[in-house]
C-alpha cells in the first residue's frame, strides 16, 4: 500500500486535471500497470465518438492509454463519496496518460434533472478535473445510447438469451427464490424467438401499460448469484425523459445499461463500489455475448470494485441530502453543513483540500467508516500555511485602558501590525503584514476576563497582567457590572515601554497574550459557528432514523468584532481566526457593507471530545 510509486509519464496526454502529486500505489494502480505492461490496449481503435464496434474499427489507434469515467446519475448534488470516485477515477487518467469521461447515467426518466446536470458539471470542474482530452470534450450521455441498447436487447432475444415475462412483479419475486433456495422458471421463459421479439416491439411502440411486462435475461434461474437469475434488462415506463422526451416508453435497468455504457464509451477499466461486485458476473456475460455478436469492440472493459467512502456524522446519499433539502433542515444543497461539494465549497473547503483527504483514505476493498476529522485535518493542513491570520472577537467584552489618555493624549491610537502569515515556510513570499490601531477602549473576548478566577486562570482578572497580541502589555484593575451582576466592562492600566517589538518589551513577564481588536476601527460581522449536522456518527447505519438524530445546535450565530484588515474580504476569502480557527467569508451572502463569515474547521481536533 504504502510503496512510493512514480505515475507513468504522461505523455501526449492534454488532460488539464489538476497538479499531479507522487501518489501511493493500491491495487488499481497495479492492476492498470499490469495492463499497460502486457500491452493490453495497444491495439484498441478509439473511433472519436462512443459507438458500436465497426465505428471504433474504423478509427485509429487509440491515443488514450486507459479511459476511465465517473457516471453519476443527475438526481442531485454531489457529496463527498462522489468526490473519492472522481478523485480516483480522473486521478488515474490523469496519472497513466489516459482520460476520464464524465458521463451522465440519465437512464432512468425520472428525478432526474437539469439542475443537477450542471450542478455536477460545475464540481467536477471546481475540484479541478477536467474531460477535454487528446482535442475532445468527454462528456457523455447514456440516454443518447438508447438506440443501441434497444439493438443489443434484440439481439439478446433473437440469440434466445432473452424473453419478455409477463409475470406480476409479486409472482416474479416469489419466483426468484432466496440465498437457501434455487429459484422457479417462469412460465414464459420457454417463448419463442419470433414471439418475444413481436412482443418487445409491442413494448416498444408503447401498446403496453407500465408493470405489464419486462424483459429478462436468460440465465440460470438456479444461480447461487441471485443477480444471475434472469435479471430484468427492460422495463415499461411511459414517462417523458429530460432528454430524449417521450421518444422512449421501455427503459433499461441499470445492470443492463451500465456495461453497454462502458462499452460503447472503450472504458478499460471501470470501477464502482463493492456493491456491485454481485453484478460483475452479470457484467461480463452481457459484454462476452455482445462481444460474439460483433456489436461492441475488443479488448471489453472491465469492472473493478474499492469500498465505498463512509464518513462518521454525516449521510452520504443524494436521497438523503435531497430529503435534509427539500424539508428544510438545512438551507440548501450549499447549506455549510452539508457534506455536498457545494457545501463543502460554501463551509470554506477547498478542491486541494478534498483531494489531499481522499489520497490520505486512500483506494482499498476493506469496508471501513473514516472519521470525520480525517476530512477537517485535510483542510487545517492546506489552511495552516495560505490563510492570513487575522483577530476576531466572537463575544465581545469592551475593555476600557483607564491610564491611556494620561500615557498618551486624549484619543490617540497607536499603529500596531503583526505578521499575516506567521509561520509559512521560507520559501513562500511574506505578504505585507496586517495594519490596526491600539486607542482607550478595545474589544476582548468575554471569556478571556474573569472576577474570580478559576485555578490555573492566567487571562485578565483583577491584579492580573497580560499581553493585547501585537500591543501593549496591561494589568486588570477591575470591572463594571450591570444590575444582573452580568460584567458590562473591564478596566485596565498600559504598561508603558511595553509595547510588541519595540525595545525592552519583554522586560514585564506574562503569562498570557489575548486577542483583541480596537473599538475605534473594528469592524463588526455574522459569524455562522458549524456544529456537525448529526448527533450520532453512523446517523444512517443499522435502520436509524437520521432524522431522529440531528444535532439542535449545528448552527449558532454570533455577532463579531473583527480587526480592520478584513475590510477588504471577497466571498470565499479564507482566514484563520487567532485562537478560534479558520473562516471564510460566505460565498452567498457576504458583502463589505454586511461582513458575514463561516467556521470551516476549529484549530485542534474536537470531534468525538
Ligand atoms: P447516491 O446514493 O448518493 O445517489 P450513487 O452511487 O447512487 O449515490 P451515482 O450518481 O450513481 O450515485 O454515483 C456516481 C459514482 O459515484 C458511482 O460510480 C459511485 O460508485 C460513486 N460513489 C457514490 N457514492 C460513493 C461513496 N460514498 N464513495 C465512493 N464512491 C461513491
Ligand atoms: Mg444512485
Amino acid at each position: 500500500m504504502s510503496s512510493p510509486h512514480s505515475p507513468a509519464n504522461v505523455q501526449g496526454s492534454d488532460n488539464g486535471a489538476a497538479t499531479p502529486r507522487p501518489q501511493p500505489s493500491n491495487f488499481l494502480r497495479q492492476i492498470i500497470e499490469h495492463d499497460l505492461a502486457q500491452g493490453k490496449f495497444a491495439q484498441a481503435r478509439w473511433g472519436g465518438s462512443p459507438g458500436d464496434a465497426a465505428h471504433h474499427a474504423a478509427g485509429p489507434l487509440d491515443p488514450a492509454r486507459i479511459r476511465t469515467r465517473f457516471p453519476p446519475e443527475p438526481n442531485g448534488y454531489l457529496h463527498i463519496g462522489h468526490a473519492k470516485s472522481i478523485c480516483l477515477n480522473f486521478g488515474l487518467a490523469r496519472d497513466y496518460g489516459g482520460v476520464c469521461h464524465l458521463r451522465f447515467d440519465d437512464t432512468n426518466p425520472e428525478k432526474e434533472d437539469q439542475e443537477y446536470v450542471d450542478g455536477i458539471i460545475d464540481a467536477v470542474r471546481w475540484l479541478g478535473f477536467d474531460w477535454h482530452a487528446f482535442g475532445t470534450e468527454h462528456l457523455y450521455y447514456a440516454s443518447s445510447y438508447f438506440d443501441f441498447m434497444y439493438r443489443a436487447a434484440e439481439y439478446l432475444i433473437e440469440q434466445g438469451l432473452a424473453y419478455v415475462d409477463e409475470q406480476t412483479p409479486e409472482e416474479m419475486r416469489a419466483r426468484r427464490g432466496d440465498f437457501a433456495t434455487p429459484g422457479v422458471d417462469s412460465p414464459y421463459r420457454t417463448r419463442s424467438v419470433a414471439e418475444n421479439l413481436a412482443r418487445f416491439r409491442q413494448m416498444k411502440a408503447g401498446e403496453l401499460p407500465d408493470g405489464a411486462a419486462v424483459l429478462r435475461a436468460k440465465i440460470d434461474m438456479a444461480s447461487p448469484n441471485i443477480n444471475l437469475r434472469d435479471p430484468v434488462l427492460y422495463r415499461i415506463k411511459h414517462a417523458a425523459h429530460h432528454a430524449t422526451g417521450t421518444r422512449w416508453c421501455i427503459y433499461p435497468m441499470y445492470t443492463f445499461a451500465h456495461p453497454i455504457e462502458d462499452a460503447l464509451e472503450r472504458i478499460t477499466h471501470s470501477i464502482c463500489t463493492l456493491e456491485f461486485e454481485d453484478q460483475r458476473p452479470f457484467y461480463d456475460w452481457l459484454l462476452d455475448h455482445l462481444v460474439a455478436g460483433g456489436l461492441i469492440a475488443t479488448p471489453q472493459p472491465r469492472q473493478y470494485e474499492f469500498a465505498r467512502l463512509n464518513l462518521t456524522y454525516v449521510v452520504t446519499s443524494k436521497r438523503k441530502l435531497k430529503h435534509l433539502v427539500d424539508a428544510g433542515i438545512v438551507q440548501g444543497w450549499d447549506d455549510p453543513r452539508m457534506p455536498t461539494i457545494v457545501g463543502l465549497r460554501r463551509r470554506g473547503y477547498t478542491p486541494e483540500a478534498i483531494q489531499l483527504f481522499c489520497e490520505r483514505i486512500g483506494v482499498t476493498k476493506d469496508y471501513s467508516w473514516i472519521e470525520y476529522s480525517a476530512l477537517e485535518g485535510a483542510l487545517r493542513d492546506e489552511l495552516e500555511h495560505k490563510a492570513p491570520r487575522a483577530m476576531a472577537v466572537l463575544e465581545p467584552l469592551k475593555l476600557v485602558l483607564t491610564n491611556w489618555d494620561d500615557l498618551f493624549g486624549a484619543g490617540h491610537l497607536e499603529p500596531c501590525e503583526l505578521p499575516a502569515l506567521p509561520h509559512a515556510p521560507q520559501d513562500q513570499p511574506t505578504p505585507p503584514p496586517r495594519r490596526f490601531t491600539l486607542g482607550k477602549e478595545v474589544w476582548i473576548e468575554r471569556d478571556d476576563f474573569a472576577e474570580v478566577p478559576p485555578k490555573g486562570y492566567k487571562r485578565l482578572f483583577p491584579g492580573n497582567r497580560v499581553r493585547l497580541k501585537g500591543g501593549f502589555v496591561i494589568e486588570c484593575t477591575g470591572c463594571v457590572k450591570d444590575a444582573s451582576g452580568q460584567v458590562t466592562e473591564v478596566h485596565a492600566s498600559v504598561l508603558p515601554d511595553t509595547k510588541s517589538g519595540t525595545p525592552g518589551a519583554d522586560s514585564v513577564k506574562v503569562k498570557a497574550a489575548i486577542t483583541w481588536v480596537g473599538a475605534a476601527d473594528g469592524i463588526s460581522a455574522e459569524v455562522r459557528l458549524y456544529d456537525r449536522l448529526f448527533t450520532d456518527a453512523q446517523p444512517d447505519a443499522g435502520g436509524k432514523d437520521f432524522l431522529q438524530l440531528l444535532n439542535p445546535q449545528s448552527l449558532r450565530v454570533v455577532q463579531a468584532i473583527v480587526e480592520p484588515s478584513l475590510a477588504t474580504t471577497r466571498p470565499d476569502d479564507k482566514f484563520q481566526f487567532e485562537r478560534h480557527g479558520y473562516f471564510v467569508a460566505d460565498r452567498v451572502e457576504h458583502t463589505p457593507q454586511r461582513p458575514v463569515f463561516n467556521l470551516a474547521v476549529g484549530l485542534k481536533d474536537s470531534w468525538g471530545k
